[in-house]
């Protein structure tokens, strides 16, 4: 799974260029020109890292970085602050605002690439337990088998990576996007309709031996819960 960063930059030869090499490290890249979408980008699109420009027309990058911080669902991304030559009291303001770091511009690429890592390295690691639980319903992710109370449940390799990413993060809502594109991956083109089909799999393969943990947030995306709402008319068959 690659990581994306995003980048929220106003000036766009610079977004370019920091997109042109972050690329080519391999990241999936998300430029963001308008601040005012920073933050509804970072929770639909849930970046690795965020690269924040300072100076933006409508909401400075600080503004950006406050609510960035005080937001549960993405408070705990890393952000690294772009920001123009010898502002010492920008940087404090910065890391006051919570920014993880700070670069000031002009910066050489090699040295931003390397703070970009540090802060992946910082970033939690990703699942490595044998087992994830959630309520009567078990994975072991050795064997790649799920079991709801002691019956096991054939599912096929999407429907178990798809039941995987929500149960890593119970009470999460996932939007379609965010999961094809780490479910599926980046390369193969398929459309967002295609999530609601293998989640009405998912649920089908599941809920024949208990109830549905399965929430439909319309609009929105799918997350497992055990309160599920009953908005699940557009997934019943
Ligand atoms: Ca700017």
């Amino acid at each position: 799974m690659k990581n994306l960063i995003m980048v929220v930059e106003d000036e766009e030869a610079i977004g370019l260029m920091l997109k042109y090499n972050l690329e080519k490290e391999g990241y999936d890249v998300l430029v963001q020109s308008r601040g005012s979408r920073a933050i509804a980008d970072a929770e639909k699109y849930q970046p690795s890292v965020i690269l924040l420009d300072w100076m933006l027309p409508e909401i400075s990058g600080v503004e950006i970085c406050k609510l960035i911080r005080s937001k549960p669902d993405i408070k705990n991304i890393p952000i690294i602050m772009l920001t123009a030559k010898g502002e010492e009291e920008d940087k404090v303001r910065g890391l006051d605002a919570g920014a993880d770091d700070y670069v000031t511009k002009p910066f050489s690429v090699p040295e931003l690439m390397a703070r970009v890592k540090s802060q992946l390295r910082r970033a939690p690691e990703p699942q490595t337990e044998a087992e994830l639980v959630f309520e009567d319903i078990r994975m072991d992710l050795i064997e790649k088998k799920v079991f709801r109370g002691d019956t096991y449940i054939h599912l096929g390799p999407t429907e178990f990576r798809l039941l995987k990413m929500l149960m890593e993060n119970p009470g999460k809502v996932f939007s379609r996007e965010f999961l094809l594109k780490n479910v599926w991956g980046n390369n193969i083109y398929v459309e967002s309709r295609t999530v609601d089909v293998h989640i009405r799999r998912l649920r089908r393969a599941l809920n024949q031996y208990g109830q549905d943990y399965i929430r439909t947030v319309r609009a929105t995306g799918y997350a497992i819960d055990i309160n599920p709402q009953a908005d699940t008319s557009d997934d019943t068959d």
